[in-house]
C-alpha cells in the first residue's frame, strides 16, 4: 500500500508517484497574483470603518489576527460558548490530551506548518502501521492496489465516487475500503465527486506527510492567534439576521442585539448558510445560494474508546460501522490505551440514528470484537462520544465536493459589494478544503479582499 494518506491521515490511499508531480510547491494557497496581493498586508491602512467576523474557527480567529495586526477595528461573533469551532480539545479522559475535532496537521507546506515549526510545537510524523478489515479478516495489504485509480488523469467522469471505484474494478469486496475512502473526505461513496475527489487530490499542494501534536491542534491556533485578539471575540452570539441594504451594515442576534459594521466576513460552516439560519437581507443573490447548496457537508463523529489493553493495530480501515479506527496514542506523551473510531457520511449517520451514545458504543465494541476475537469488550474502560452532527451551529463534519457541483465553492465565496466576504473551510479554493490550514488560507484571502476594498 502507498505509504500516502487520505482525509483522516489525508493521503492514505494516494499514489506516491501521482503525488511526486504535483507536490513541493511555493506558498500554501497563493498564486504569483495573490503573491503579489500579499503586500497589500505590509502596506499603511487608515481604515476607520469597522468588521465583523461571524464564527470564531480557525478562519474568523486568523482573519481577526490579521485585521488587529492592521489596527483596523473588528468583533468575532461567535454562536457557542467557546471558540476555536472544529478544533477542541479534551482533557481529563486520558492521561494526554485529546483533539475533539482537527488533529493531524496534513502536510507543513503551510500557515499551520510554519507556525508549528516556528513554535517548536511537539508534533510526531505519523507513519502509523495500516491494516485492513477486508472480506471478514484482519490484512495487511490488500489484494488489489485501490490506489491506483487516484493515477487516472484523462477523461475523468463526473460521477459518484462509488460508481466510478465499481468501474475501475473496484466492485463489492471493495464496498467498504471505498467507503472508508470516500468517509475520509466526509461523505458516503456514492454522493462525493470522484472526479472532483481527485482533481482536488491533484491540486493539494501542502504537503504529503501528516504529523500529530502532543498537545492538540486547537493549543497551536490558541497560542498563535488568540491570546493577541481574546477581547474582541463575544461568545453565545447566534446571528440570525444580516442586513447590508443600507451603507452601515446592521447583524442581529438571537437576544436581539444589534451590532453596525462596514464589513462582515462571514466564517461559518456550510450547513449553515445552507440551512437560512441567517436571514439576509436583501436576500442573497440565487446564484449564491445554488452555489451553497451544491456544497456537501455530512454527519461526522470521533468516538474515543478507552481500553485496558492495547489489542488492536494502529489503524484499522474498512469496518461496516466505522471504516477507520485509529491509535490516539501515537506523538503524545502518556500510557492510556486510546483507539478513535473517525466516523463519516453513511455510517455516521446510521451512528445518529441510534438513540443514545451507549448504543453508539455498544456498535463499535460489536465490530471491534469481530475483529479481534472478542478482545473489545473484556478490555473495554469508557468513551468520550464527540458527535459534531448534533452541535446546532456545526451540523457535520466538513465540505465535500459533490456529483455536479461545478464551480460552486467560487461561486460561493465571491464578496457581495466589497460589504459581505465569505471564509471558511468551504470557500476554500485550493483543494484544501476540510482543512484546518484551508480554512487559515481563507481568512487570509479575504483579509486581502477587505484591504483591496478599502484602498
Ligand atoms: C471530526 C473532524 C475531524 C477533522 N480532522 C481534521 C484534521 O485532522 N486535520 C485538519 O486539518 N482538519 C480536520 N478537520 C477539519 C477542520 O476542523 C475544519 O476544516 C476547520 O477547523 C474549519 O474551520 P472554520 O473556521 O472554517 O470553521 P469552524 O471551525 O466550523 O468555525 C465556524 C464557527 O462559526 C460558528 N457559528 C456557526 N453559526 C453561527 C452563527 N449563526 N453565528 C455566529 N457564529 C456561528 C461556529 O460555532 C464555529 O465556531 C476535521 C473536522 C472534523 C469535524
Amino acid at each position: 500500500m502507498s505509504q500516502s494518506r487520505s482525509q483522516m491521515k489525508r493521503r492514505r490511499f494516494l499514489n506516491n508517484s501521482l503525488w511526486g508531480a504535483f507536490g513541493g510547491m511555493l506558498i500554501p494557497g497563493l498564486s504569483l497574483s495573490a503573491c503579489e496581493e500579499e503586500s497589500l498586508l505590509d502596506e499603511e491602512v487608515n481604515y476607520d470603518g469597522k468588521v465583523l467576523i461571524i464564527g470564531a474557527g480557525a478562519a474568523g480567529l486568523y482573519a481577526g489576527y490579521l485585521l488587529k495586526s492592521k489596527n483596523i477595528d473588528f468583533q468575532i461573533l461567535e454562536a457557542s460558548g467557546r471558540y476555536g469551532g472544529r478544533l477542541g480539545k479534551l482533557n481529563g479522559f486520558a492521561d494526554y490530551p485529546l483533539d475533539l475535532g482537527a488533529q493531524w496537521l496534513h502536510g507543513k507546506n503551510s500557515i499551520a506548518g510554519e507556525w508549528a515549526s516556528q513554535m517548536k510545537a511537539k508534533i510526531t510524523l505519523d507513519d502509523s502501521d495500516e491494516y485492513f478489515w477486508f472480506n471478514s479478516q484482519i490484512k495487511e495489504t490488500l489484494p488489489k492496489d485501490i490506489g491506483k485509480i487516484f493515477t487516472r488523469e484523462h477523461d475523468l467522469p463526473d460521477i459518484s465516487f462509488k460508481e466510478f471505484a465499481i468501474g475501475e474494478g473496484f466492485g463489492n469486496d471493495f464496498k467498504d475500503i471505498v467507503e472508508a475512502i470516500a468517509g475520509d473526505s466526509g461523505a458516503a461513496a456514492s454522493r462525493i465527486s470522484a472526479y472532483w475527489k481527485i482533481k482536488e487530490e491533484e491540486n493539494w499542494n501542502s504537503g504529503d506527510d501528516d504529523y500529530k501534536f502532543q498537545e492538540t491542534y486547537f493549543d497551536l491556533i490558541n497560542d498563535q492567534i488568540v491570546g493577541d485578539i481574546k477581547d474582541h471575540i463575544l461568545l453565545n452570539r447566534v446571528v440570525k439576521g444580516i442586513d447590508y441594504s443600507g451603507t452601515e451594515i446592521l447583524v442581529t442576534d438571537q437576544l436581539n442585539n444589534t451590532y453596525s459594521a462596514d464589513k462582515i466576513l462571514i466564517t461559518v460552516p456550510i450547513t449553515i448558510l445552507k440551512s437560512n439560519a441567517i436571514q439576509f437581507n436583501p436576500t442573497l443573490p440565487t446564484d449564491r445560494t445554488t452555489a451553497f447548496s451544491k456544497i456537501g457537508m455530512d454527519a461526522g463523529m470521533k468516538v474515543f474508546l478507552k481500553f485496558s489493553d492495547q489489542f488492536y493495530h494502529q489503524n484499522i480501515i474498512g469496518g461496516q460501522i466505522c471504516g477507520a479506527y485509529a491509535d490516539e496514542s501515537i506523538g503524545k506523551a502518556g500510557d492510556d490505551h486510546i483507539l478513535l473510531a473517525f466516523i463519516m457520511g453513511s455510517q455516521a449517520e446510521y451512528l445518529n440514528s441510534l438513540e443514545t451514545n451507549d448504543l453508539i458504543v455498544k456498535a463499535l465494541l460489536g465490530e471491534l470484537d469481530s475483529m479481534y476475537n472478542g478482545l473489545a469488550s473484556p478490555s473495554y474502560i469508557g468513551s468520550h462520544v464527540e458527535n459534531w452532527t448534533k452541535n446546532p451551529f456545526i451540523q457535520g463534519a466538513y465540505s465535500y465536493s459533490t456529483v455536479g457541483m461545478g464551480n460552486a465553492r467560487h461561486i460561493a465565496a465571491q464578496s457581495i459589494d466589497d460589504k459581505i466576504f465569505f471564509g471558511g473551510e468551504a470557500m476554500n479554493l485550493n483543494g484544501h478544503h476540510q482543512t484546518v490550514h484551508g480554512a487559515l488560507e481563507t481568512g487570509h484571502r479575504e483579509v486581502l479582499n477587505i484591504l483591496k476594498s478599502i484602498k
